[in-house]
């Protein structure tokens, strides 16, 4: 690869700057500058930028799928139900899904071998925002609408603060965009169930800065760039 395109993809530079620090002397392969802006970098090459080593990232695979409804948020189901594997082609490389959706819940989920980025994503320390739509039994009262914005407790948790939109009231239910921050078991289910209003349907539609969009159920698409950017800035260090 050639040294800048080598440079810009480990991120020092755009490769019209990295010609400038080539040029400028502050670049080293093997511990030997070089100022050539034709240099190729071999790949067992050690390559340095003001003494300090560089070197481009993996690329790394991140999809987004619309899991459908009965389908497991795992690769194998010991009792042979449709896993998300079914859903992925063959010649994928070795994704995980980064959190997990329940059997009967549908929608954004995210697939990577970045296993990094996966876990980062994941850790309650950096509190990642997940909205579901989810139709609810009954009418919402003030109260329900009070201790969801409030924070939830449960038998067998106590919420954060969560952020809510109704979208709709119906005869048969009530169609509520929820957003919160923490990844517990079947958590928006048991939050609502604590306050009698049962989930009667339940759909991811945004996982941090993604967004669902129209992907059909069990449609598969890669990230942009820019959505990968959009995933990294907000959990680094
Ligand atoms: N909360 C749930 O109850 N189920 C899911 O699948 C995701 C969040």
């Amino acid at each position: 690869m050639r040294l800048n395109k080598y440079l810009a993809h480990a991120g020092v530079a755009s490769r019209r700057a990295a010609e400038e620090l080539i040029v400028a002397g502050k670049v080293r392969i093997d511990g030997t500058m070089v100022r050539e802006l034709g240099t190729t970098v071999a790949d067992d090459s050690v390559v340095e930028v003001d003494g300090k080593r560089v070197q481009p990232a993996r690329e790394f695979t991140y999809v987004m799928l619309n899991k459908p409804l009965a389908v497991m948020t795992t690769m194998r189901d010991p009792e042979g139900r449709r896993t998300i594997a079914d859903l992925l082609p063959k010649t994928m490389p070795r994704v995980v899904p980064v959190g997990r959706l329940d059997y009967d819940t549908s929608g954004l989920l995210l697939l990577t071998d970045d296993g990094d980025l996966a876990h980062r994503l994941t850790h309650p320390r950096f509190g990642v925002e997940k909205t579901y739509r989810a139709t609810v039994r009954g009418k919402l009262a003030p109260d329900d609408v009070k201790a969801l914005l409030a924070g939830v407790r449960t038998d067998e948790f106590r919420a954060a603060g969560a952020q809510l939109r109704i979208v709709a009231t119906r005869r048969e239910g009530t169609i509520v965009d929820l957003t919160i921050h923490e990844g517990r078991n079947r958590q928006v289910r048991v939050m609502f169930e604590s306050l009698g209003h049962p989930v009667v349907t339940l759909s991811r539609t945004h996982f941090g800065p993604l967004s669902l969009s129209d992907l059909p159920p069990g449609g598969l698409r890669p990230l942009t760039q820019r959505e990968v950017q959009a995933l990294r800035a907000p959990v680094r260090e």
